[in-house]
Parts: structure tokens; sequence; C-alpha cells
């Protein structure tokens, strides 16, 4: 089967793969439900159909910032870095100013 690979996809100019988000799994406390890997739209997670486990196969497809495998989850067993270590990342890697750069490029493109 062919997966998806968006880890070559820069987020807001930083190589995807200098970010370090992505979720984790604990297994002790995963049913195997398989909501998180049928959910993902960015094709992050496997299944090991033999063990009834999600495997995060492609952690780097993984959107920055996303949470919603770990939210849907009942049994909260589906980890990310937390708040402020999301927040350290944006501020180390100046996300605002560039942000900022790209708003103001895209609102003179639309005055055109
Ligand atoms: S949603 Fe949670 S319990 Fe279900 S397979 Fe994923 S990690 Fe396991
Ligand atoms: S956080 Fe979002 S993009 Fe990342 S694995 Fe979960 S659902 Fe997929």
């Amino acid at each position: 089967m062919e997966h998806k690979d968006f880890s070559a996809i820069p987020w807001h100019g930083i190589p995807r793969k200098e970010i370090e988000w992505y979720p984790k799994v604990i297994e002790e406390s995963c049913i195997g439900c398989g909501l998180c890997f049928l959910t993902c739209g960015r094709d992050v997670y496997d299944f090991d159909f033999e063990h009834r486990k999600p495997v995060v196969a492609r952690p780097y497809n993984c959107m920055v910032g996303c949470n919603t495998c770990g939210m849907i989850c009942l049994q909260d067993a589906i980890e990310f870095p937390s708040l402020g270590a999301l927040r350290k990342i944006i501020k180390k890697h100046k996300v605002i100013a560039r942000s900022k750069k790209k708003l103001k490029e895209k609102e003179a493109k639309e005055r055109k």
C-alpha cells in the first residue's frame, strides 16, 4: 500500500523533521479500537492487526499543533508534547514573524 508523505513539506518555512511534534501511543492504555488510525487524515498511523495496536509509522506526517487523535481517544492513550512545549517551538523558530510576513504578502496579492 502506498502511503502519503508530508514529511518533506516545511512548516512555516521550518523543515518538518526539526519539529518534534507527533503522537505517542501508551500501549498499556490502548484498547485497539482503531479510532485514531481511522481518523487521521495525514496517514501517520499504521495498524498492527495482529497485536491490535496503532503504530505511529510516519510521525513527521503529523500536522504541527494537531492533537485530534489524542482528543478522541477515550482511553487517553495518546500523548503529545505539552502546550508549553508547542509554544516554545513556535517562539524558537520565530513562527509569528514568519506568519506576519506571509500575511502581508497575501494581503498585497489580494489588493492587486
Ligand atoms: S483511539 Fe486510543 S484506544 Fe483506540 S486504538 Fe487509538 S490509541 Fe488505542
Ligand atoms: S494529531 Fe492530527 S495529524 Fe497528527 S496523528 Fe493525530 S489526527 Fe493525525
